[in-house]
């Protein structure tokens, strides 16, 4: 069985945009995993000489209809339980919401090894945009951008020297 790396985050964060990245986005093997449901996206990430499981979750997605919130957090639970680490994703140029909180209180809760990716960062000052996600006490804030390729690679070897 491969490591499994969780993405983890609120809505719009950029964790599809990261998932596809890591996986680039090899949907055909989506299909070989069992027990897969629509509300976790699985997929292979290769760093160095390391192949790991990427599950990139909807499960802190609030939705309109109640049963599927609640199947929804069941999914999330379950991801988190399977995860080896837990990547957790929060958005540099909106900055820390309350909803972050939540889910950062969650995660310590996991036990499981959490590491914290600000993205959005391109252009931005990396020590400004961090600064304030120390308060989350998920670890060293990592400044990267999914979309541009930024810091993913760096972040990835740390994460995967914790395999
Ligand atoms: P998810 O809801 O967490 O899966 O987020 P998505 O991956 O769907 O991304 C949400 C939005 O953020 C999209 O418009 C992305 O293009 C944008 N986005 C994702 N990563 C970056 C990034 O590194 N920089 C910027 N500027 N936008 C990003
Ligand atoms: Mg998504």
């Amino acid at each position: 069985m491969k490591p499994t790396l969780v993405l983890v985050g609120r809505p719009n964060v950029g964790k599809s945009t990261l998932f596809n990245r890591l996986t680039r986005t090899r949907d055909a093997l989506v299909a070989d995993m069992p027990g897969l449901t629509r509300d976790r996206h699985y997929g292979i990430g290769r760093g160095g000489s390391k192949a790991y499981l990427v599950v990139d979750t909807g499960g802190f997605e609030p939705l309109a209809k109640e049963g599927i919130v609640a199947e929804m957090a069941r999914q999330a639970e379950s991801a988190i339980a399977e995860a080896d680490a837990l990547l957790f994703i929060v958005d540099g140029r909106v900055g820390l919401t309350p909803h972050d909180k939540q889910i950062a209180e969650r995660l310590r809760r996991s036990g499981r090894p959490v590491f914290l990716a600000v993205n959005k960062g391109e252009g931005m000052n990396r020590a400004l945009i961090s600064a304030e996600f120390h308060e989350l006490a998920c670890g060293e804030p990592y400044v990267i951008s999914a979309a541009h390729g930024e810091g993913v690679k760096n972040l990835l070897e740390l994460v995967l020297d914790s395999f």
